[in-house]
């Protein structure tokens, strides 16, 4: 029989880090891992330091130190972690060093140095996890909370601030997803772009290569697993535009979905929007020229308390000047809990209904418009399924899952979902394309 890994396992601190302990150990026992009282019997040791006062610190340094001495592989998780360089000046030679309430960083680390046993009488899932998405394509979470403070939102109340998984964990998650049958990763997030920006774009690691957690460093190294990758919630900040390139080269696809939720400036401060009409076109107009085939989806919210005539028809025309592939309008309605609900002059819902309608069907002649210029075009299709009358129904690298429209190819023949085909196109409506296979 294989024999299990086996880590050592010393825990200082308050009850708040004993805590911190009890997670890390429950996770590896139920991955299957060993828990030993000694350094002889370990093949790696785990230390979670305190670094409250000045005779903690002593304690847990020495306690590192120890555990290297008696036995030489530690990862170091707690208090004292975050403290700077604190730990690696003392003791350069540890694995690594996590800052406290870090089980997901301490089991990716433990990952790293000691792989994790793979038994099947244990294992009672798939590596990749469980699923609620189709064998083939699958969303990949890269951070949780967000930093913004939209007026409508209370995401933040409700998730917290953003914080970002580490890029090695983010990276190995979507390779066993890729080794799954994944062909296509969907990049998910409150806020896509600031990837890394609560972690200061640390560098982290990912098969021993040094990568800075950033979205640009991410994107790219999920480029190279050659699948489709998908980004999504991506606000426009400058750095978005060194992806457009990589678009363009094939290797993410050319798709952003960016949540503008207005265009009227007034009305972005009102909502406390981190963005700009006019910047966003600019930005817009240049992705463009990098990346004539790039389609663009965004959401937008009528209605906002204040939200004048005026306001509207600058609004509507931003969509007719951006020509966005894809729309998404709500009517706005409180939040319980956000702070827009106080604000002055909110719109008659009768004018919320009208002007999301107007809105639709300016986009509805905008959306048919840009599809129609595919007709006649051959496209790569990604199918997701096989009607019975034998249709399959599939989509382009310009339709995300669920949110978009789809191509339907009549005589489907021998596809099944997650099969890649070319298919010519013959036809669109304001939504969906049709086709036939090649
Ligand atoms: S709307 Fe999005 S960006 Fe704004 S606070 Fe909510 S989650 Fe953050």
């Amino acid at each position: 029989m294989k024999r299990e890994p086996k880590i050592g396992f010393v825990s200082l601190g308050c009850p708040k880090a004993l805590v911190d302990s009890e997670q890390i150990l429950t996770r590896l026992r139920a991955e299957g891992y060993g828990i030993v009282p000694s350094y002889a019997a370990a093949d790696l040791v785990v230390v979670n330091t305190c670094g409250f006062i000045d005779a903690a610190v002593a304690e847990s340094l020495d306690a590192i130190g120890e555990a290297l001495a008696e036995n030489g592989k530690v990862i170091v998780t707690g208090c004292l972690g975050a403290k700077g360089n604190v730990v690696r000046d003392l003791h350069p030679s540890v694995l690594a060093v996590t800052g406290p309430h870090a089980c997901q960083e301490v089991l990716a680390a433990v990952h790293a140095h000691l792989p994790r046993p793979h038994d099947p009488f244990q294992d009672l899932v798939p590596p990749q996890g469980i699923k609620l998405t189709p064998r083939h394509y699958a969303y990949l979470k890269i951070s949780e909370g967000c930093n913004h403070r939209c007026a409508f939102c209370v995401i933040p109340q409700l998730r917290g601030d953003l914080i970002s998984r580490p890029i090695g964990e983010v990276l190995k998650e979507a390779e066993t997803l890729v080794r799954a049958g994944v062909k296509e990763l969907l990049v998910v997030s409150q806020d896509t772009s600031a990837y890394g920006a609560d972690a200061r774009y640390r560098t982290g690691f990912w098969n021993g290569r040094p990568l800075k957690t950033h979205l640009n460093a991410l994107a790219a190294a999920l480029g190279e697993f050659g699948v489709w990758v998908r980004l999504h919630y991506v606000y426009p900040y400058p750095h978005v535009d060194a992806l457009v390139p990589l678009m363009a080269e094939g290797r993410l696809l050319p798709y952003l979905d960016v949540p503008l939720q207005h265009a009227s400036p007034r009305i972005l401060k009102a909502m406390k929007r981190p963005a700009n009409a006019d910047d966003t076109l600019a930005r817009i107009r240049r992705w463009r020229e990098l990346c004539p085939d790039i389609a663009l989806r965004s959401t937008f919210i009528v209605g906002f308390p204040g939200e004048t005539a005026a306001d509207f028809e600058r609004l509507l025309e931003f969509l007719a000047e951006a020509e966005l592939d894809r729309v998404g309008c709500f009517s706005y309605s409180p939040v319980e809990g956000a702070a827009a609900n106080h604000l002055p002059d909110p719109v008659d819902d009768g004018v919320k209904r009208e002007r999301q309608a107007r809105l639709m069907a300016l986009q509805a002649t905008i959306s048919a418009g840009r599809l129609r210029r595919k007709i006649g075009q051959t496209l790569t299709v990604l199918v997701d399924a096989v009607r019975d009358d034998g249709t399959a129904v599939a989509r382009s690298a310009a339709d995300a899952p669920e949110i978009d429209g789809v191509v339907y190819l009549e005589k489907a023949g021998d596809l099944s979902a997650g099969d890649f085909v070319r298919a010519r196109i013959a036809g669109a409506d304001e939504h969906d394309l049709f086709g036939e296979r090649l």
